[in-house]
């Protein structure tokens, strides 16, 4: 097992879903099974489907504690296994989320997947000790789903659906489905009426109707105005929909700590370009003074501004 030379925990980022969200970060940038035309982390430099130790579980729990030494734990409103890659490829994911239940019982423990390796048993039985599990499907069919996410070439959409389908029936905790529209790309009424189709056969409690709100690997590429996505929602009827809103911002700086506003603010951006308001609001820092420290390393290149959003200017080093 190599020494990870890339930050485990991050945020808490400012999560339209979950709130303020703590991030951790449990694989090599950028190592996913999909390489997805809309991800905000770049193009993925290691398509696997291998589930590996990629760091020592005890690092993971350091790191949490560390940083729940300087952030007050009553202002994360969800710990969620995320970031640059895909979290079920760790294989300790299941002993990390009963480690950080254990630790922080008042704090929801959650996993964003990419779903793709949910035919494999061991993996829905870690997913199946989370408080939330939120899985992406962005196409209904074969072909959409090999131009939306770019897969490994060994996974079969037929084992994909059928992974997926499975955990639904099994697991227990808060399940929710999430499909995320790109304009032009899986919009059409065509697509739509197969999504419908493909939920009545997967019958997932919740589905989450997202689209993309932030500069991805393709920046040409845009979401849909929210008329539409309500639109979207009530075609899928009778399938249960919500459409993601905004961000609900806080507002409460009570336990901001001036501990590492560099580094912090570094992390977030190279997963997720932010505007300031979400940043300071989820990192807890009073917006003058991130705007200080912004300035300030946009001066040094470490970061920049562009189309509305700071953004980092490097990404992950690769391991
Ligand atoms: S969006 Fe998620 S699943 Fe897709 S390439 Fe990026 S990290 Fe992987």
């Amino acid at each position: 097992m190599k020494k990870n030379n890339w930050p485990i925990v991050f945020g808490p980022v400012p999560s339209r879903r979950l709130g303020r969200s703590l991030g951790i970060d449990l694989t090599p940038p950028k190592t996913c099974s999909f390489d997805c035309i809309y991800c905000e982390c770049g193009k993925t430099t290691r398509l696997s489907i291998k589930r590996e130790l990629f760091l020592d579980p005890d690092k993971v729990i350091w790191e949490v504690d560390g940083f729940f030494n300087h952030y007050d734990p009553s202002l994360v409103d969800a710990i969620t296994f995320s970031g640059a890659g895909e979290p079920t490829l760790y294989s300790e994911l299941g002993s990390i989320i009963a480690a950080l239940k254990a630790r922080h019982p008042e704090i929801p423990v959650g996993v964003l997947t990419n779903g793709s390796l949910l035919w494999d048993s061991t993996v829905r039985a870690d997913l199946g000790l989370a408080d939330f599990v939120i899985p992406s499907l962005d196409a209904p069919n074969e072909e959409l789903f090999r131009t939306i996410n770019r897969p490994h070439k060994e996974l079969k959409w037929d084992q994909y659906l059928d992974g997926l389908r499975r955990f639904i029936e099994e697991y227990r905790g808060d399940f929710r489905l999430e499909i995320l529209f790109v304009k032009g790309v899986n919009d059409s009424d065509k697509v739509i009426s197969e999504f419908r189709n493909l939920l009545q056969w997967l019958n997932p409690k919740i589905v989450e109707i997202n689209t993309i709100s932030r500069p991805g690997t393709k920046p040409h590429l845009q979401g849909l105005p929210q008329e539409q996505l309500l639109k979207i929602a009530r075609t899928l009827a009778p399938v249960r929909c919500r459409v993601v809103s905004g961000y609900k911002s806080k507002n409460k700086y009570i336990s901001y700590s001036e501990s590492r506003i560099d580094e912090r603010i570094i992390a977030l951006l190279i997963r997720r370009p932010c505007v300031i308001e979400e940043m300071a609001d989820s990192l807890a820092i009073p917006s003058d003074v991130l705007k200080v420290h912004l300035n300030k390393l946009v001066k040094d290149g470490k970061i920049c501004f562009q189309h509305g959003f700071y953004r980092a200017v490097s990404p992950l080093p690769t391991s």
